[in-house]
């Protein structure tokens, strides 16, 4: 495949090793990668070359990369996938709400992120759904404000991966769905060993929305009770 058909890809790491591994995976895949070396550059790059997707890492000179997606989505709403050094690393930045939009470990292998970068891209555009209303016991999930209104009536907006979770969990209202269903459905990726991803998720959402009835399934996953 021709370089460049399928877009631009802008990774800014500072690992020249990497970045090589990466352009070549890219490259191969047909899409044009852009590397920059520090986060100044990749601002400007995401700025001037309107990518498909950034790679952003977290441990960067300068600016750190929590703080160069913040600035990203100050003026873009470009898919940004981080890439972390630690698992424990991803609990911190999902914390956060960078805006981010998935993690990778590193070290990871380069069809992983081929693949995640992949379903990044189908996410973004996927025509959205018909507006509608789930209730579970005295929660309403509205999928056209994308907001969760409490039993006591407060209004919540979580973040939009969360969002599509609790949506998937209550569309699904009564079944126990594991963890690599969960990935594949609301990620959008076959199972590579980082289901570790929903129970960080799951846990901001039993962290924001005290007392919504999402129910841990030992040994599978998670379920939202009817
Ligand atoms: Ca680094």
């Amino acid at each position: 495949m021709t370089i460049g058909t399928r877009g631009t890809v802008v990774l800014i790491e500072d690992s020249d090793e990497i970045a090589e591994l990466v352009r070549m995976v890219f490259e191969n895949e047909g899409f044009r990668l852009i590397h920059a070396p520090n986060g100044e550059r990749g601002l400007d790059a995401v700025r001037d070359r309107d990518p498909r997707v950034v790679l952003l890492d977290l441990g960067l000179p300068g600016i750190d990369g929590i703080e160069v997606c913040r600035r990203i989505r100050a003026f873009s709403d470009v898919p940004v996938l981080m890439l972390t050094a630690r698992d424990a690393e991803i609990d911190k930045i999902v914390g956060l709400e960078i805006g981010a939009d998935d993690y990778i470990t590193k070290p990871f292998s380069p069809r992983e992120m081929v693949a995640r970068v992949k379903a990044v891209l189908r996410r973004s555009e996927e025509a959205p759904r018909a507006p509608s209303t789930i209730e579970i016991g005295e929660w309403a999930i509205d999928s056209g404000r994308r907001e969760v209104r409490s039993p006591s009536g407060e209004v919540f907006r979580p973040t939009a991966r969360e969002f599509d979770l609790l949506w998937y969990l209550a569309d699904n209202s009564g079944l126990a769905l594991s963890r690599s269903q969960i990935l594949e459905a609301v990620w959008g990726y076959e199972y590579f060993g980082e289901t570790r991803t929903v129970d960080v998720h799951v846990r901001q959402l039993r962290k924001k929305l005290d007392g919504i009835p999402i129910e841990t399934v030992w040994g599978v996953g998670y379920r939202i009770a009817d």
